[in-house]
């Protein structure tokens, strides 16, 4: 049986240790010592590739916008001189949308990651959170939304509306 975004209950490892000690070799920021974020690191543990912070975006999300996302962020922090310095608080989905909160940023980069930010909580409400493909649908709870594709939607057990209801 395969395993629907629905029965995905928490972020798991999408890649082996060894294709994550890559990844984070390439955008550093993305490096993990194990805690469950940013308040219980603790300084001088060493740093586990069973999971990166990219594990925290959800399926579609990885797919479609994780390799431009991490690159803009990579040139952005380069320019700024502070890639070492940077550093992922939490990243979590939260009205559909992509948050992602930050630390080791100077003042004179705000502008420029704060804006790379925006664009990519933007960008999250246009993608299937499950499987990357355009979102056409937006699925409800009272205090929680999800945006879809067509297909997605339908194997949800809850209801959903085309998004372009929404803005109406
Ligand atoms: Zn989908």
């Amino acid at each position: 049986m395969s395993v629907t975004y629905y029965d995905r209950k928490v972020p798991g490892p999408s890649r082996t240790p060894e294709e994550n000690e890559a990844l984070c070799r390439e955008y550093p920021f993305l490096a993990r010592d194990g805690s469950v974020d940013y308040w219980t690191y603790e300084d001088g543990k060493p740093i586990d590739y069973t999971y990166t912070w990219e594990d925290q975006l959800e399926p579609g999300w990885q797919k479609v916008l994780a390799p431009q996302m991490w690159a803009e962020l990579k040139e952005i922090l380069e320019r700024h001189g502070c890639l070492n310095t940077f550093r992922f608080m939490s990243i979590k989905e939260k009205w559909g949308e992509l948050n992602m909160f930050y630390m080791g940023v100077p003042q004179e980069a705000d502008d420029d990651v704060d804006a790379w930010r925006d664009k990519y909580a933007d960008l999250s409400k246009t993608v299937c959170v499950a499987c990357g493909a355009p979102a056409t649908r937006a699925v409800k709870w009272p205090n929680w939304i999800n945006y879809l594709c067509d297909e997605c939607a339908a194997e949800w057990p809850f209801k959903s509306e085309p998004i372009e209801e929404q803005k109406a």
